[in-house]
């Protein structure tokens, strides 16, 4: 049997039998089958060269899925997904389903899942990678040392209340109701707060407490639980300010907690300051198989083109081999080939710099392959 050399604990290099995981994929709409095909290419490799297994089967999501069952989360989906060692998926939605009501919509399977899988964590790094630092619309000295963990909530908020229209003398009247409980707001700081402690002991908690009785629970709740772990330095910033000081002064933030709603803007305001929306990746997770997506959308008018850029879900892919799988060398090898290949100047047409050369989608996931064959250390760990 092939064993895998690793440095996990502090022992040094331990040997571990290879890991047999069946991976269950999404790739939805727009540009997430193009990002999947790369990404899945990335994971072969990796098994390929550590002597994993991993198997993967593909299942119809979103507005794809709409189109074939009429569903955009048939029971054949989610009874795999729930099987899962772990899911990825590339993105859902497109203008050709807009029309259609709340609920019928690709966006809807999405909440459906999240809901059904009870994933209630969303993990979005935030990371200005070296090589892309003058991608950043911020000032040099603003963009150093800049690497946030939002951690949103992902099973509540206004997303997952009622939403009515009702027929109102001025035309509509429409209403989307936001609900938190202190248990939800509990379980999900529990995990920001472990996370704070495993960095650099940092977290500040975003709400609008001055108007919403929901971040009255939020702010509540928080600073209660800020008493249990004194490890951890407490902040509490309402969302306004939030946005500011995300732009103003980034570096101050360790891991943001926030709700539903808020961590989805913020999380794309952070994007923007890495330089694009392309690389950032999420997991998402709860009491079962966690899920693994760029944060990005299906970006319809890039579909087919062979412009998307498949960072954010290469990445999502190497966060599913730490977060989930334990693979933490191997998540490693993948991140840092990503970052030479930046650094030597290969970029997609959203992270092009002046100097640098412009590749497509296809063509930087086959510069990567090349890279991380050509990994520095490689000789050694696989004794070729
Ligand atoms: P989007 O994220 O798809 O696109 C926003 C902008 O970022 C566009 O300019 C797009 O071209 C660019 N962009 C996104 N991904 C990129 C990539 N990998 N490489 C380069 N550029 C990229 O957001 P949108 O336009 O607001 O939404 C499009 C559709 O996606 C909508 O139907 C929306 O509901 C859906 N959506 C789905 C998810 C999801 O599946 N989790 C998340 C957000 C939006």
């Amino acid at each position: 049997m092939r064993t895998t050399m690793t440095s996990h604990s502090s022992g040094g290099l331990q040997t571990r039998p290879p890991l047999e995981k069946h991976i269950v994929l999404l790739p939805g709409d727009g540009i997430g089958p193009e990002i999947m095909r790369v990404a899945v290419h990335v994971l072969r490799d990796c098994a390929a060269e550590f002597g994993h297994h991993f198997d993967f089967a593909e299942f119809p999501f979103g507005g794809c899925a709409l189109e074939a069952t009429g569903e955009p989360l048939p029971a054949a989906t989610l009874a795999a997904c729930r099987a899962a060692d772990a899911i990825l998926l590339g993105a859902v939605g497109g203008p050709k389903w807009d029309p259609q009501p709340i609920g019928k919509r690709p966006e809807s399977g999405l909440l459906a899942l999240r809901q059904q899988l009870g994933l209630y964590i969303n993990l979005r790094p935030i990371d200005l990678r070296a090589p892309l630092r003058g991608l950043s619309p911020l000032r040099a000295d603003r963009a150093a040392d800049v690497h946030i963990d939002f951690v949103r909530e992902l099973a509540g908020d206004i997303y997952f209340g009622e939403h009515r229209v009702e027929v109102d003398p001025s035309g509509e009247r429409a209403t989307d109701l936001a609900v938190y409980t202190t248990g939800e707001v509990e379980r999900v700081a529990r995990y920001a707060f472990a996370r704070a402690e495993a960095r650099k002991g940092r977290l500040a908690s975003v709400d609008k407490a001055n108007v919403l009785s929901t971040s009255q629970v939020w702010r509540k709740t928080v600073a209660r639980m800020a008493a249990d772990h004194p490890a951890v330095e407490v902040e509490h910033l309402y969302v306004d300010n939030a946005a500011m000081q995300l732009v103003l002064a980034p570096a101050q933030f360790d891991v943001i907690l926030t709700s539903n709603m808020f961590g989805d803007i913020l999380s794309d305001l952070g994007a923007a300051l890495a330089g694009s929306i392309g690389l950032i990746p999420s997991m998402s997770c709860g009491p079962g198989p966690s899920l693994y997506e760029p944060i990005h959308g299906s970006a319809p008018a890039l579909a087919g083109k062979d412009v998307a850029n498949p960072v954010g879900m290469i990445l999502s892919a190497s966060m599913m081999l730490r977060e989930s799988f334990g693979l933490a060398r191997e998540a490693e090898w993948i991140e840092s080939a990503v970052d030479r290949l930046f650094a030597s100047g290969v970029r997609t047409p959203d992270t092009v710099e002046p100097g640098t050369a412009k590749v497509g989608c296809i063509e930087f996931g086959d510069r990567l392959h090349a890279e991380m064959a050509g990994a520095p250390g490689r000789q050694e760990r696989t004794g070729a």
